[in-house]
C-alpha cells in the first residue's frame, strides 16, 4: 500500500509516517515546513519506503504513482501559529482539503481528514458528542482555524456523497508528545520549557478553563483503526480525562521538580471554557480508548523537552 500524508513533517504527521512505515506501507509525506521541521523526519530520510515532497498543498499536486490512502494533516494547529498565519490556515483547510480530496478521487484512495475539537468552538454541550453542532464565532480570531476545519468537513462529506469516496473524519482533541515544537505557544510546550528553565509559568485567565490531553501513540492508534473502517461521519479521538489548566501547570511543575512561580496573564479571545470528548462512538466503532495515563505521557514528553533544551543550550555555547 502507498500512503500520502500531508503535514508529514509536523508533530502528528511525523508519528503517522513512522506508524505507516512500520505497517509496511510506502509513505509519501507532503509538507512546506510552515510550522513543521525537517528534523521531525530526519531519521526517516534514508528509509527505502519513505519520500518527502516539499510542496504547499493549498496548490494542486499531481502524484504519478498509485496512491491507496490520503491523510490530510497539513495545517497550522497551535493557536499562536494560526493567529499569526490566518490566511495560510484558511487556505490549507479549504483549498488544501479540496486538493487532497482531488488526489484521493483520482486514485480512488481511502481519505482521512484531520479535523479538530475546535469545530465545537466554546461548547454549550459538555462533554462534546459528534452530534453537537458547535458554538463558533466565525469572525473571531480563532474563526480562521475553526471555520476552515468546518468547511473541510463539509467538503469531505460532499466528496463522499457525490463521488462515493471512502472518506473519514477524525475530530482530534488536544494531543501531546515528543516532537511538539518547543515554541509553538501551546500550553504544554510553554509550561514544560518554563518549568525546566525555572521561569514563571504563564497561566492565561484564572486557569479554571479545562482541556483533556491525549498522548500521541493513543491518537495514532485510533487514526489507523478509523482509516480502515467504512464509517464516514466524524469520530472524536481524545482522552476523556479532563483537567483545569491551572492544575495542569501545577502537575508539570511538580513533575519537573521546578521552583517556577505561576503567573496569571490575560485570557485570549474566544478561548474555550471547557473541552472534553465523549468517546462512546470511538469505543463502539473502533474498540478504542486511550491507554497511556497522563503522568506517564507527561514524563516521556518532559524527557524529550529536556533533551531538546540541552541541545539548544549546547549549540548556543559553541
Ligand atoms: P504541526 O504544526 O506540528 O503540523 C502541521 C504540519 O503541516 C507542519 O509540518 C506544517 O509545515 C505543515 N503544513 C502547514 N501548512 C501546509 C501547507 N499549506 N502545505 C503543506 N504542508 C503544510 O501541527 P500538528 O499538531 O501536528 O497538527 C497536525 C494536524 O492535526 C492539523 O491538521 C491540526 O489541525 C490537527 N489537529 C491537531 C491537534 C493537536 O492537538 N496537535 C488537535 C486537533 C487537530
Ligand atoms: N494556555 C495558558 N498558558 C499558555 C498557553 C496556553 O494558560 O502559556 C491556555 C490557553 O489559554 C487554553 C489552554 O491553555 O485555555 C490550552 O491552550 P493550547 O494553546 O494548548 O490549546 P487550545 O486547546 O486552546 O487549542
Amino acid at each position: 500500500m502507498r500512503t500520502l500524508i500531508t503535514g508529514g513533517a509536523g508533530f502528528i504527521g511525523s508519528h503517522l509516517c513512522e506508524r505507516f512505515l512500520e505497517m509496511g506501507h510506502e509513505v509519501i509525506a507532503v509538507d512546506n515546513f510552515l510550522t513543521g521541521t525537517p528534523e521531525n523526519i530526519a531519521h526517516l530520510l534514508g528509509h527505502p519506503r519513505f519520500k518527502i515532497i516539499g510542496h504547499d498543498i493549498s496548490y494542486p499536486l499531481k502524484i504519478p504513482v498509485k496512491i491507496d490512502n490520503v491523510l490530510h494533516f497539513a495545517s497550522p494547529a497551535s493557536p499562536s501559529d494560526y493567529l499569526e498565519l490566518p490566511i495560510q490556515t484558511l487556505k490549507v483547510g479549504s483549498l488544501g482539503t479540496h486538493n487532497t480530496l482531488g488526489i484521493a478521487k483520482a486514485h480512488n484512495a481511502r481519505y482521512l481528514l484531520a479535523s479538530t475539537s475546535e469545530v465545537y468552538g466554546d461548547p454549550l454541550e459538555h462533554p462534546q458528542k459528534e452530534t453537537y453542532w458547535g458554538n463558533v464565532n466565525p469572525i473571531g480570531v480563532r474563526g480562521v482555524y475553526d471555520e476552515a476545519k468546518r468547511f473541510a468537513e463539509s467538503m469531505t462529506m460532499a466528496y463522499h456523497r457525490v463521488h462515493n469516496l471512502n472518506t473519514h473524519i477524525v475530530r482530534i482533541f488536544n494531543t501531546y508528545g515528543e516532537r511538539m515544537r518547543l515554541n509553538d505557544g501551546r500550553a504544554l510546550p510553554n509550561f514544560m520549557c518554563q518549568a525546566l528553565r525555572n521561569q514563571p509559568i504563564t497561566v492565561y485567565g484564572d486557569g479554571s478553563q479545562t482541556r483533556s490531553f491525549c498522548y500521541i501513540s493513543d491518537l495514532v492508534e485510533g487514526i489507523v483503526r478509523l482509516l480502515f473502517t467504512d464509517f464516514h461521519e466524524p469520530v472524536n479521538l481524545g482522552n476523556p480525562e479532563e483537567i483545569s489548566i491551572l492544575q495542569f501547570a501545577e502537575e508539570i511543575r511538580q513533575l519537573a521538580g521546578s521552583s517556577s512561580p505561576i503567573v496569571f496573564q490575560p485570557l485570549p479571545q474566544d478561548d474555550p471554557r471547557v473541552r472534553r470528548p465523549d468517546i462512546t462512538r470511538a469505543r463502539q466503532l473502533l474498540g478504542w480508548q486511550p491507554c497511556v495515563p497522563r503522568q506517564e505521557g507527561l514524563k516521556r514528553t518532559l524527557e524529550y523537552f529536556k533533551r531538546k533544551l540541552a541541545l539548544m543550550d549546547q549549540s548556543q555555547q559553541s
